[in-house]
């Protein structure tokens, strides 16, 4: 079975200049070639009209999160159910991603395998269950693992199939973005029935314990302001609301410290790459493992904790001793969020610190990659071919194992490819996994199967 795709601008992954009006020849599962178009050599080709649109390489996304049916973070929260594992897929592929790395990090080999088979997404999977990680997701959560999960190591991950360890800290162990939009709400809901909004959370939980995450932050009066704006005061005293928040993270948090250079140690031992959580509470262990010879991704490298200024030094500090520098789109554009504006991830793209494009879950929230290329490009920040790059070849280059031979268009490479708008890149149009067509005219081919029934 051939497929032409004809008349398109390629950018091609490789980080080059576009080229126009080409066809994109697929033959089976593969990219057979590229050619001038019209040339007539597939007359039974069925033909994809790409005339005026952009052709792009299927998208790599290192970093997400409830893209497989198990236990849900790496703080093994119960899993999701599966129509809505089902469903992040399925929002992956119309953004244009043909394959995720789930970083969930406690999924079972074979449930990772389950997933890839009933989508049409492909699946990989990193671990996170080393020992110290193990017991900060106990700490914290670890409501959704079972016996098998909690005894499926990371060494035994790898051996399976795993392509990477991660994602090591997170969030949700390390008073991050989940303790924030999860744990410390739940908690204040539990003992005064009001449901606090992520950023009313994260506003208590920085009064108590600052961005970097220590108990020494202390501010009484910003604890104060932060109980009104949230509409808790009278309900909560201030010390309450210091027990409360420590009491969530800080039990895990050394611990989950430790599970950094824990895990990064193991990975160098299997000889996979290892993405950690990369924030303001994490940055002095992150730049310490950054001092050993390990492959390091600094996962979410624009992390809302930092100042604009802290993230660039650093970032720029780990990218000179060799670390893949990731940034995660999480809601920066669609979010609404006051912490959480495009500066600090134009900035990144403008200091040409970025290595890699992720998106990261953001309570489920995420951008798609291709509007945040698509804002970026647009503000002059980074040009096109790079940023596309960043989201393919470059990602399937840090992590082997991860997506072989995709991320390019190019003669012999698996067939992922996305159309899209050239003046609207997130506007998706057709996506091809493994040369089949999974989304046509910006809908999932399996929907258009069930109309027909
Ligand atoms: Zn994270």
């Amino acid at each position: 079975m051939t497929t032409v795709v004809r008349g398109c601008d390629l950018v091609d992954g490789r980080g080059t200049e576009p080229r126009r009006g080409v066809d994109v020849v697929v033959e089976g599962s593969t990219i057979r070639e590229i050619v001038e178009p019209g040339n007539g050599a597939y007359p039974s080709a069925e033909v994809v009209d790409a005339q005026g649109m952009l052709v792009i390489p299927g998208l790599i996304n290192n970093h997400t999160h409830g893209t497989a049916y198990g236990p849900l973070f790496p703080s093994g929260h119960e899993p999701l159910p599966h129509r809505q594992v089902n469903a992040n897929l399925d929002r992956h592929l119309l953004e244009g991603t043909t394959t995720v790395l789930c970083v969930d990090g406690f999924i079972t080999a074979e449930a990772v395998a389950r997933t890839d088979e009933a989508h049409p997404v492909n699946v990989k999977a990193a671990s996170c269950n080393t020992p110290a990680c193990l017991d900060a997701a106990m700490i914290t959560d670890g409501g959704g693992l079972t016996e098998a999960d909690r005894a499926f190591t990371a060494r035994q991950a790898v051996a399976e199939g795993a392509v990477a360890l991660g994602e090591i800290g997170s969030g949700h162990t390390l008073g991050g973005g989940g303790a924030s939009y999860l744990y410390l709400p739940e908690e204040i809901a539990r003992r005064t029935g009001v449901r606090v909004t992520r950023s009313q959370a994260n506003e208590l939980k920085i009064a108590v314990l600052g961005r970097h995450i220590s108990a020494s932050a202390f501010d009484r009066d910003a604890v104060e302001e932060a109980l009104e704006n949230a509409g808790l005061a009278g309900l909560l005293s201030v010390s309450d609301v210091r027990e409360i928040v420590s009491g969530v993270v800080l039990p895990a948090f050394d611990v989950a410290l430790r599970g950094l250079a824990e895990a990064a140690e193991e990975a160098g031992k299997l000889d996979v790459p290892v993405l950690v959580h990369n924030a303001a509470a994490s940055m002095t262990q992150v730049a310490a493992i950054a001092r050993t010879d390990v492959r390091l991704i600094a996962g979410h490298s624009n992390h809302p904790s930092f100042t604009t200024r802290e993230a660039l030094d650093h970032a720029a500090w780990l990218k000179e001793r060799g670390v893949v520098i990731d940034v995660s789109i999480l809601d920066t554009f669609r979010g609404g969020r006051p912490d959480l504006t495009p500066d600090l991830l134009f900035a990144m793209f403008e200091a040409g610190l970025v290595d890699t494009i992720s998106t990261d879950y953001a309570a489920g929230h995420h951008d798609p990659i291709l509007l945040a290329i698509d804002r970026a490009t647009k503000a002059g920040v980074v040009s096109l071919p790079a940023a596309i790059a960043m989201a393919t070849s470059a990602v399937a280059d840090t992590f082997p194992g991860l997506a072989p031979r995709r991320g390019r268009i190019v003669p012999g490479a698996v067939a992922d490819l996305v159309v899209t708008d050239p003046v609207a890149l997130d506007d998706v149009r057709t996506v091809m996994i493994s040369g089949r067509i999974a989304v046509r005219e910006g809908r999932l081919v399996a929907d258009e199967a069930s109309d027909d029934r």
